[in-house]
């Protein structure tokens, strides 16, 4: 992503009725492109295409990956399917938060035909051929449109952004909880029914596969209240949202090895990229204001 290796996972589920998970970047696809092209996929072979969210460092490739694979189905949760339909909306609220930066890190998402797109809703199952499914799980939080997914096979649950953002290097896990649609108990709900799933390992989006599954979504959960409290925090002594971001930042900074005085400040930058700080807190803010409004 924006030249990146490592920022945004897809993951191809082999078998009879080939499935992409995430397609990442719209400028990611020719990328997703050759590796599936190595792995043995050519034009005709994929089976579907599912994306977690329709955020675009996910979804911003839909569009050129259909188009690259014209058999392909694809699928998401049913309050974003429109938006891949018709993404004027999306790339305007996109181009509203990221400005002038939004071409470089993400580029333009490509409408999908809509008669390609399957809308699941608050449980689905995707065929994966041979008897094997990957069920989806509504799990808002992060966003009002995402799904966790589950391998029937191999228990294998893909958690898109919904249990933060992972740096295999260093172990480190940082919440997600941009705006507009972060909720606090809705955020902390999917994680409790991603455990329920038992699933046998985790795949971020952001980045890899995990196998301490409990201890992780422990992790998850913690890093949602630890930023939802700094933030609290911040407000209550009265702070701005720039001040509060600075704060919240240095507050959280020694839980993360990877932002530490010995830590490789190139993963450091990948890390913050990945997870800034400034939109997790703006998130968080958007979302205290809502419940502060007085209704009525
Ligand atoms: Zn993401």
């Amino acid at each position: 992503m924006a030249g990146y290796a490592g920022i945004t996972a897809g993951y191809l589920i082999r078998g009879s009725r080939p499935c992409l998970v995430e397609t990442g970047t719209a400028a990611s696809a020719p990328v997703v492109r050759a590796a599936l092209a190595a792995l043995g996929v050519g034009a005709a072979d994929l089976a579907t295409v599912v994306v977690t969210h329709i955020h675009l460092d996910h979804a911003g490739g839909t569009g050129d990956i259909a188009a690259m694979y014209p058999g392909a189905e694809v699928v998401v949760h049913v309050k974003g399917a429109r938006h891949l339909a018709d993404p004027s909306r999306l790339m305007a609220g996109a181009r509203a938060v990221y400005g002038s930066a939004l071409d470089r890190l993400f580029g333009e998402l490509a409408p999908v035909p809509a008669d390609r797109i399957v809308a699941l809703d608050d449980v689905g199952s995707i065929d994966l051929g041979d008897g094997r499914r990957l069920d989806s799980h509504y799990s808002p939080g992060h966003a009002k449109h995402h799904v966790g997914l589950i391998d029937s096979a191999s228990g294998d649950l893909y958690v898109g952004d919904a249990a933060g953002v992972y740096i295999p290097e260093t172990g480190d896990l940082r919440p997600a909880t941009p705006p507009p649609d972060f909720d606090q108990e809705t955020a902390l709900a999917s994680l409790r029914r991603f455990a329920a799933l038992r699933p046998s390992r985790l795949l971020f989006s952001h980045y890899g596969p995990v196998t301490d599954v409990d201890a992780t979504l422990a992790r998850s959960a913690e890093e949602i209240d630890v930023w939802v409290s700094r933030t609290r925090e911040a407000r209550a002594a009265g702070m701005d949202l720039d001040h509060a971001v600075a704060m919240v930042r240095s507050r959280t900074l020694s839980r993360y090895a990877v932002l530490g005085p010995d830590a490789d400040p190139a993963l450091a930058a990948r890390f913050e990229r990945m997870t800034g700080p400034a939109l997790n807190v703006q998130g968080i803010w958007g979302w205290l204001d809502k419940l502060e409004t007085p209704v009525g």
